[in-house]
């Protein structure tokens, strides 16, 4: 068996990625799969964290769209994210992954608060770290809060999970002509508004020489082999 490239990396997954096939909330079938393939990574040695966004419950924007106040929104957003860790903690640990969620936000009884020294020690400890409720401030998303904690806790990897194969020059689900860069420079990105990340998330990658590579979360094994060495996905570098 080939040795993992990667001692530690970033794991972003949108929290649309986990509604599946129910309406709304959390598809258990989805939640295990994730979970089983986040396992099969810790078991050869590699130190994962993860953030995962809120997007399947409440959006701040949405929210804000119908009429609410836009920081109570994000603050909704965000605790949407913190059930989404919990709810991918427990599974991790259903099938004897240890894990522990960390909030930015200060919700202590059900989760730990996050202090990145104590991350740290969670990922060298073998443990999967979810870290929940974005960067803890409005006007954010969960996409920049994996880049910033990409950065904190020296992750050699930030991976978007996505649901197409990588960037594409338009979005490939509506444009099927779309060109497939298997990779492509942060500046190149950002000039075209490729949907990448957002743009902060980007300008965080790029300033901190964080590489970020996009790939499909749908297709079983994938993550594997790409932190086997095998060039999954898009690569994002300067
Ligand atoms: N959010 C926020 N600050 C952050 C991260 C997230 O206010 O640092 C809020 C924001 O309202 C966002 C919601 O949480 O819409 C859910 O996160 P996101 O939209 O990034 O989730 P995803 O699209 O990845 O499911």
């Amino acid at each position: 068996m080939t040795a993992p490239l990667y001692r530690r990396i970033l794991l972003k997954l949108s929290g649309e990625a986990l509604v599946g096939s129910e309406a709304y909330g959390i598809d258990p079938e989805i939640l295990d799969r994730f979970a089983g393939e986040i396992r099969d990574l810790a078991a050869v040695g590699v130190q994962v964290a993860l953030v995962i966004g809120g997007g399947n419950i409440f959006r701040g924007a949405g929210l804000a769209a119908k009429g609410m106040d836009r920081v109570t929104g994000d603050q909704m957003g965000m605790l949407a994210t913190v059930m989404n860790g919990l709810a991918m903690q427990d599974a991790l640990e259903r099938i004897g992954v240890p894990a522990r969620v960390m909030s930015a936000l200060k919700i202590n009884q059900v989760c730990e608060d996050y202090i990145r020294r104590r991350a740290m020690r969670h990922l060298e400890k073998g443990r999967v770290v979810v870290f929940a409720a974005g960067t803890g401030n409005p006007f954010f998303t969960t996409d920049s809060a994996a880049s910033l904690r990409a950065i904190e806790v020296g992750a050699d990897l930030l991976i978007k999970a996505t649901k197409v194969d990588g960037i594409y020059s338009a979005d490939p689900m509506i444009d099927p002509g779309a060109t497939f860069y298997p990779r492509i420079s942060y500046d190149r990105a950002l000039r075209e508004g490729l949907q990448v990340m957002d743009t902060t998330a980007i300008v965080l990658c790029r300033d901190h020489g964080m590489p970020l590579r996009v790939m499909n979360i749908n297709e079983p094994g994938a993550l594997l082999r790409l932190i086997r060495g095998e060039d999954v996905g898009s690569l994002v570098v300067s």
